[in-house]
């Protein structure tokens, strides 16, 4: 009689794709060290077995102000209250040199809905920062959150936003603000952000336009096992659309934690335990994303114990102001931070900062 792990295993083995009770299997009944081998296992596929690469990058929050009020924030400030603000271009500029000047190779922009700034503003913005830095640093402009609350703002479509921006230079829209993407978890605590499908109209429209993207994830907030499978199997699906399409596809999937301080949901934080099983189902699930990246941001030094649970990408985080707001601390020891990469037999090599590789042609 065969169990339904050794069902689900013998899929990963064989390279069959899995499905939910394969998925649900595995979560519930599989060991840690199964669960590694059968990540690594699907990781062979696209990567060498010890190789992982790396980028050294900072997110700037270039404003606060945010109309969303997501209940698990604690980096937004809403219109008028004490403590927004909106950094100008010098000051950005300022910002950005300082994270060159320590090696970083990457600067991704992040902030809040501000219900001041419209497309016009954001592509004046990126045009100004492409004729600076031309391609001495790369940058991930926005996120689809972003991207989808500004199109909204000007009036514009998806496609029509979409094509403003690739004109403008830019070149990343990151699958940012994510979360879990599913409508009830969603409508519980984000209710005015996007609904799923939505998420996906813009997402499609970015890479139609010819522009990169990413698949992001974050767990631990009070989302089911259902809700994250939601998650994967859409996720899948739409790479699969993508695949099929011939256009442009999801370079990687990022995976970080939620962080539970000063924010209105509060909670716990998931385990590194938990953080590094669900690498791996992500790993031997979505079976269509070549690159898995693990977060150091939220997890530090553990997280390089992703690279034996499927991930073979991470970031080396300079700064990023939602997440320490919400309780994650940034080493600048990368050193530190890289051994421990190499302690479980991974030779981490700092990488380009375009697109990771095999997906170049697309992004
Ligand atoms: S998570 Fe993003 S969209 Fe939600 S409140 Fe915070 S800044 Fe706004």
């Amino acid at each position: 009689m065969v169990t339904p792990v050794q069902r689900a295993a013998d899929r990963v083995l064989r390279g069959a794709r899995l499905d939910r009770e394969d998925a649900r299997a595995l979560w519930e009944e599989a060991d840690d060290s199964l669960l590694q081998r059968l990540a690594t296992h699907a990781r062979a596929r696209f990567h060498p077995p010890d190789r992982a690469t790396y980028v050294v990058m900072a997110i700037l929050n270039y404003t606060n102000v945010c109309v969303a009020r997501c209940d698990y924030c604690a980096f937004y400030k809403f219109p008028g209250q004490e403590g927004t603000y909106l950094l100008s271009f010098e000051e950005l500029v300022k910002r950005i040199d300082a994270v060159a000047a320590i090696g970083g190779q990457l600067i991704g922009f992040n902030g809040g809905f501000h219900p001041d700034l419209g497309v016009d503003d954001y592509c004046t913005l990126f045009g100004r920062l492409h004729e600076r830095y031309g391609e001495s640093l790369a940058f991930y402009e926005m996120t689809i959150a972003e991207f989808m609350f500004v199109s909204k703002r000007s009036r514009l479509s998806y496609v029509e936003s979409a094509a403003r921006f690739k004109a403008a230079g830019t070149r990343w829209i990151t699958g940012g603000g994510a979360e879990i993407l599913d409508d009830a978890f969603r409508l519980r605590h984000s209710p005015g952000k996007y609904k799923v499908e939505d998420y996906y109209d813009a997402q499609r429209a970015v890479l139609d336009a010819g522009l990169g993207s990413t698949g992001t994830m974050v767990i631990g907030f009070d989302e089911s096992f259902e809700e994250r499978l939601n998650h994967l199997d859409r996720l899948r699906a739409f790479q699969d659309e993508r695949i099929a399409s011939g256009g442009g596809r999801l370079s990687s999937l990022l995976c970080w934690t939620y962080k539970p301080w000063n924010t209105e949901l509060g909670g716990q934080e998931v385990s590194t335990r938990e953080y590094l099983r669900h690498l791996a189902l992500c790993r031997v699930y979505v079976d269509n994303i070549r690159n898995l990246r693990t977060s150091v941001l939220t997890r530090n030094e553990a997280a390089l114990q992703g690279l034996a649970y499927g991930a073979n990408d991470f970031d080396l985080p300079t700064e990023d102001e939602v997440t320490q707001k919400a309780g994650a601390t940034i080493s600048l020891e990368f050193e530190a931070v890289l051994d421990a990469a190499r302690k479980i037999g991974f030779a981490p090599q700092q990488r380009s900062p375009w697109p990771i590789g095999g997906d170049e042609a697309r992004a």
